[in-house]
């Protein structure tokens, strides 16, 4: 397929993925454009949709693991600044899907609004927060969603609220649509307080995270009230090795992507953990991880 000639100037072909994602290995898109306004955007959804191309949003790209073979569609990635907007008014927040998360929970302190920092230290955007319903400490991004608005195929938008998204742990029924816009119910609260709680789970989020690797992953959603840290742990998968990808051998739960680590060693080494945490506790451990 050729891109058209209104689009040339944005969409390119063969782009090497690995460098955007934080495990750091895969193959190319093959398209791939990165729209720096709402026009550009609903252009390039509305062209793939046209051609029948398989489509993804990339954010920080810190929760996909990408093929060998990459990805053959179109890759959109919101890391322009007007897809990052954030701005308050009262007691909303409304974030542009490509804004950081982190940027988002200072922005409503220093607004003297609380209710997202419980979420301080997860990495990526809000577009991927929301999607996946991130949580932490119990407190799912959900809770405090009072709307969302996505982009349709046509490249109109449309406004769905916080009761029709279908919020559950860490799943929502927005899998598959693009967003491009938050807007969030926060709580009045005094900045001082919020800071001190953001910075005291700040320091316990830093302490329980590896730190001597930067390519890694957190492949596993936390079964309803159970760790998947503790049952990789108990099982005895801590540091196991596939090739050149491994888990943490103090915190488990994370894949690393050591010099030389492929896509399908990342792959084989979550099927096994998957597999003998199937066997040994009967508990079939979701996917957190993205796979393109
Ligand atoms: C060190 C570390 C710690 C983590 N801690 C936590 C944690 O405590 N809790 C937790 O829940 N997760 C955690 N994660 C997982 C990850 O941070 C989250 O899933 C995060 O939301 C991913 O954001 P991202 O921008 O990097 O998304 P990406 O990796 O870029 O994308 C992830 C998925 O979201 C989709 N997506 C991205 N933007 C949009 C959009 N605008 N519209 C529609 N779909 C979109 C992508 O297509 C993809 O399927 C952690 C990951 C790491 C590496």
């Amino acid at each position: 397929m050729t891109i058209p000639e209104h689009l040339q100037h944005l969409v390119r072909s063969d782009e090497p993925l690995a460098p955007l994602v934080w495990l750091g290995i895969g193959g190319p898109a093959h398209f791939f454009a990165e729209p720096v306004d709402p026009d550009q955007f609903a252009g390039v959804i509305k062209w793939a949709a046209e051609n029948g191309l398989p489509t993804r949003v990339l954010g920080s790209g810190s929760n996909v693991l990408v093929r060998e073979s990459g990805f053959d569609g179109l890759v959109v990635s919101l890391g322009a600044a007007a897809t990052s907007v954030l701005s308050i008014d009262g007691e909303r927040l409304t974030a542009g899907a490509g804004g950081k998360l982190s940027h988002a929970v200072v922005k409503a302190i220093g607004g003297s609004l609380g209710g997202l920092e419980h979420l301080v230290g997860i990495p990526g955007t809000i577009g991927a927060a929301v999607v996946g319903n991130v949580s932490s400490g119990g407190r799912d991004i959900g809770s405090v969603v009072e709307r969302v608005r996505v982009m349709l195929p046509d490249g109109t938008i449309k406004q769905i609220e916080q009761d029709e998204v279908g919020f559950t742990h860490r799943k929502t029924s927005l899998d598959g649509m693009t967003i491009v816009e938050v807007d969030f119910k926060l709580e009045p609260g005094d900045p001082v307080a919020l800071t001190k709680r953001l910075q005291k789970l700040w320091i316990a989020r830093n302490s329980s995270r590896p730190t001597d690797f930067d390519r890694i992953a957190m492949p596993f959603i936390d079964p309803d009230s159970l760790s998947a840290r503790e049952l990789i742990q108990n099982v005895g998968l801590a540091g196991i090795r596939e090739g050149a990808a491994s888990l943490d051998s103090a915190q488990p739960h994370y894949l690393v992507a050591h010099e030389g680590a492929t896509s399908d060693q990342c792959l084989k080494l979550i099927e096994r953990v998957r597999e003998q945490v199937l066997l040994q506790t009967g508990i079939d451990l979701q996917l957190n991880l993205q796979i393109w």
